[in-house]
């Protein structure tokens, strides 16, 4: 029952979702599909594209046809044996929700015309007493939505056109087992016969559980059921109809149709589709498809099946034919996990001229697609038809191996292999593995399969809610469940890994887990859940919610207790020098694709680093300098608080002259370590910049402490605490603020850059300081500071008899800044955008509390993306553009970098190579990110 249940859950989430606003609560979605609506549609006139014998559509058409029309009419183009249909463009989509949702009045007329077609074709007739034609209606968006829509297999059948399909083919089993299923999947998606959330399992599965009780043994298989029980079945289907929908199963074929076709348009508005589309910045306004096609039969007999395949291995890129079917089945069982299906190469002993075509077939893909697809066929008593395809989803691994492997094999050039590596993927190359040492002495408890590479540790959770609810608190959660649902979303998003007991490759564990890059294994058959004890049960040990387990996604292996993890072999090779790791073929493809971004780059990568372990680190993997090193981050360091927290309680000059001194000497040791570790690459170095009272102590305790040590009244502290005290500290006495208000801190930190250069280039290595003034709104505020500077760089150039080579430039982060850029850049030796504050300043948002009001503001699609972790282009994007070409303007050829959160994220990178800048910057771990994000950039002119 249990398997039942999560078969249709997989097909169809019906729960209630109360996080998620539903459809009728959520105007501003429907409005802004309203507001970019044009009446294109109504100007082109042409609603229905024909597939088949004639196609009027072809693969370039995705955002007309869908993704799966645009690919059927492809496939039928380049001569695949595809059953024929047509595609109900996207436009009626929009115009759906635009009118209330009502079609287009010449919709119906184009819709009849393609039925006519299909039926000429395959020489049956709509709702035929004699032979009938049966079609599947089906859903496609733009972008593949895995699981999202529902599709109707069947539709067309009736109490008549039944026994004429039983008559007609001999198979009566046949044609009620797709009667059976047409009534059921009709009632759960058009009439709305679904769980109530009362109820636990699928009111239509209790309904065969109950006959398979009365008439059977309960777990014998759907494929055992006779015609008598098929028969029973369809009449309790349409009397649960009846009861639940009120209102009778449709018996007119065209009302099947049409009611069909409102559930497709009517299921992009679903709350899984909305969550769907969040998480993938999908627009809603894109709309979806529909595709109407003539049924072919995958549950003819033992010489008929269903499968999905790929043309490699999406897991870790193999060149291996992929996938998997189940004989004697319609599609959607496939996936659904009902039965475990058997691997493609099973095929080649069971039915050997099917898998001959399919090879063939495979092949055809790729030469025609170039690049790696996943496709869904179906098998009808021994020919083989194709109803799906589109480039696979893969893991950053598989990318990375398709990409040099289609590369050699002159599938594609060097470029299109850099694009074929999503950029915000891959990170998963860097992420851990289990280490070796660790793995050898762990035993392995159960064996799946190797569904999403990497290593993975946590606290086991039986069901999404209770995992979200633990990775809020901090936990690292391991989620495991028989076998996932689209229900499962946030819980597989917020787990570090799945586990699944059952199903295989194509499951909806795999297909998740593979596109959001999780560790993942799945059909690991030996795990047995207990949902009810929250409780799992691997070869007789037991695990409770929140004891640990740990799996291993590249083998397919699950451990009990935590496994320790290693460094992945990138990781190991860069920053370790491991020479094993350099051996590997990972680091090598690696190697070779960072080689190919750099002859495709125009910005360079910088990185964020304040200590010469990060720099290091940050140069192995590629960067070219620092684009901002915090100086602040020094100062909490050992003991140098101390001296730090004397500064800002002196109160006399002196008094700070004296503890500012004592700081001189660390931040002088600091940046020569970073110009050591440089290696003459550049080191842009910000000044102090945060409000004093960050670095002063907060409890009474703390403060007491401190008193004592400085000797003086813990009353002297606490009161120069309350006096630092401000309402708006992000915009109080910072920034460049405090380097006005107390010139001897610039000018400390000036003196210990140029004594740290002054040393280093004494030992021979090039020095290129680049001081950065941060907060700059004013051309006079940097010009106070840049006085300060220079007269550190001639003091320090005259007393240690050097010369030196630096820059004097400013942080461009609140509007001002950027509107006056002209002016600003009379002075600045070069700009960098810090776009953390420019976005807080610009919005009027402060970003440490956006916590509290953001969520809300992407649900309702105020903002679509968050706009500190992806600049918000169409507004505080003007700003920079404004600051580049006012800066220039002044000083042509400026030096401009971008140092804020948004130089690791490749959407803004792609914005940042839009408007010229010269480089980015960002974290060390981010920085092969953003080489393979501005290559991109760069190719994508
Ligand atoms: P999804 O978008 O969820 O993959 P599809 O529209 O691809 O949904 O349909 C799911 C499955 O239904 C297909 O993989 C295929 O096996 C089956 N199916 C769809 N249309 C037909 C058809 N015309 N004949 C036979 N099977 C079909
Ligand atoms: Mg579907
Ligand atoms: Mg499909």
């Amino acid at each position: 029952m249990a398997k039942k249940a999560a078969r249709k859950a997989a097909r169809r989430a019906t729960a209630v979702r109360p996080q998620v606003r539903s459809l009728a609560t959520r105007p501003a979605v429907k409005r802004a599909a309203k507001a970019t609506t044009t009446t294109k549609a109504g100007k082109a006139g042409k609603y229905v594209y024909q597939f088949g014998k004639t196609t009027d559509g072809n693969g370039t058409m995705k955002p007309l046809l869908g993704g799966k029309g645009a690919n059927l009419a492809e496939m039928c183009r380049i001569g695949l044996p595809v059953p024929p249909g047509f595609t109900i463009t996207t436009e009626v989509c929009t115009y759906y929700y635009d009118h209330k949702r009502s079609y287009p009045p010449a919709l119906k007329a184009q819709m009849q015309a393609g039925v006519a077609a299909l039926e000429k074709q395959t020489k049956k007739k709509f709702g035929d007493l004699k032979d009938p034609l049966l079609v599947s209606v089906r859903s496609g968006a733009r972008d593949s939505m895995p699981g999202m829509m529902d599709t109707i297999l069947n539709l067309g059948l009736n109490d008549q056109t039944v026994e004429a399909l039983a008559k007609k083919t001999g198979n009566p089993r046949f044609a009620w087992d797709c009667y059976r299923r047409f009534v059921q999947m009709y009632g759960d998606v058009v009439l709305g016969v679904q769980k109530r959330p009362d109820e636990d399992h699928e009111p239509f599965e209790t309904v065969i559980e109950a006959l398979k009780h009365e008439r059977h043994h309960e777990g014998i298989e759907d494929t055992k059921l006779s015609v008598d029980d098929l028969k029973e079945l369809v009449v309790r289907f349409k009397a649960l109809v009846k009861e639940r929908a009120g209102k009778a199963f449709p018996v007119s074929p065209w009302d099947q149709l049409m009611g069909a076709v409102g559930a497709v348009f009517g299921s992009w508005m679903n709350d899984r589709a909305i969550v769907y589309r969040r998480k993938y910045n999908i627009p809603s306004e894109w709309g979806t498809a529909v595709n109407v096609q003539a049924m072919v039969y995958g549950n003819t007999g033992d010489a008929s099946g269903s499968g999905v395949a790929f043309t490699r291995n999406p897991a870790n890129g193999t060149k291996e034919f992929y996938g998997e079917f189940l004989i004697n089945a319609q599609g959607e069982d496939v996936v659904a996990g009902v039965r475990t299906p058997e691997p493609v190469a099973e095929l080649k002993k069971q039915m050997p001229k099917a898998y001959a075509e399919l090879e063939r077939i495979r092949q055809r893909l790729e030469k025609h697609f170039k690049d790696v697809q996943d496709f869904e066929f179906t098998i009808e008593e021994g020919v083989v038809y194709m109803l799906q395809t589109r480039n696979g989803k893969r893991t950053a691994m598989a990318a990375l191996k398709f990409s040099m492997d289609m590369c050699k094999e002159r599938l594609i050039d060097w470029k299109t292999a850099v694009m074929r590596n999503p950029a915000d993927q891959l990170e998963q190359l860097l992420a851990p593995v289990f280490d070796a040492s660790e793995v050898a002495k762990a035993k392995a408890i159960a064996t799946g399969l190797p569904a999403g590479p990497g290593a993975a540790s946590g606290q086991i959770y039986l069901n999404a809610d209770r995992a979200v609810t633990a990775a809020e608190k901090g936990q690292q959660v391991l989620l495991v469940r028989v076998e996932t649902s689209p229900e499962d979303l946030r819980g597989m998003i917020a787990a570090e890994g799945i586990l699944t007991a059952r199903g295989g490759v194509s499951s909806h564990a795999a297909l998740v887990a593979r596109q959001m890059g999780k560790v993942c294994v799945c059909g690991a058959a030996a795990v047995e859940v207990d949902y009810q004890a929250r409780k799992v049960t691997v070869d007789g040990q037991a695990f409770n919610e929140g004891d640990w387990m740990s799996i291993d996604g590249t083998a397919g292996k699950v451990y009990a207790g935590k496994v320790k993890t290693a460094p992945s072999e990138i990781v190991a090779a860069l920053i370790e020098g491991d020479d094993a790791a350099k051996k590997t073929e990972k680091f090598k493809s690696f190697q070779q694709l960072m080689k190919w971004c750099d002859q495709a780059t125009r910005m360079s990568v910088r990185t964020n680093a304040d200590t010469p372990e990060q720099t290091q680190n940050a140069i192995a993997f590629g960067a070219v300098g620092i684009g901002l090193c915090r100086t602040e981050h020094m100062f909490f360091e050992g003991d140098r608080i101390d001296a730090m927290r004397e500064m800002i309680l002196a109160e006399t000059l002196e008094d700070r002259k004296a503890a500012l001194a004592k700081l001189l000497p660390f931040q002088r040791e600091d940046f020569a370590g970073i110009f050591r570790a440089l290696k003459g690459y550049p080191a842009t170095i910000r000044f102090l910049d945060p409000p004093l009272h960050e670095f002063l102590p907060n409890s009474p305790e703390s403060q007491a402490d401190l008193a004592k040590k400085l000797g003086v009244a813990p009353s002297a502290i606490h009161s120069r605490v309350e006096q630092l005290h401000e309402f708006n500290p992000m915009l109080g006495f910072r920034g460049c603020r405090l380097g006005i208000g107390y010139p001897e801190i610039s000018a400390m930190q000036a003196r210990a850059v140029f004594e740290a250069a002054a040393i280093v280039q004494k030992e021979g290595i090039k020095v290129k300081p680049e001081i950065m003034i941060p907060l700059v709104g004013f051309k006079k505020e940097l010009d106070l500071q840049l006085e300060v500077v220079h007269q550190a760089a001639r003091d320090v150039q005259a007393e240690r008899k050097v010369k030196l080579d630096y820059l004097v430039g400013t942080m461009i982060e609140v509007p001002r800044g950027a509107l006056t850029a002209d002016e600003i850049a009379q002075s600045a030796d070069f700009f960098s955008f810090g776009t953390n504050d420019l976005t807080q300043t610009a919005l009027g948002m402060s970003r440490d509390d956006s916590g509290s009001f953001l969520p809300n503001y992407t649900e309702l699609e105020i903002v679509k993306k968050n706009p500190f972790a992806t600049i918000d282009q169409t507004g505080v994007g003007q700003l920079v553009e404004v600051a580049v070409s006012k800066g220039r303007a002044t000083k042509p050829g400026l030096k401009i970098g971008i140092c804020g959160e948004h130089g690791g994220d490749p959407a803004s990178i792609h914005f940042f190579e839009k408007v010229g800048l010269d480089y980015v910057s960002c974290s060390p771990y981010r920085v092969p990110v953003a080489r393979l994000a501005a290559a991109q950039a760069a190719l994508a002119k």
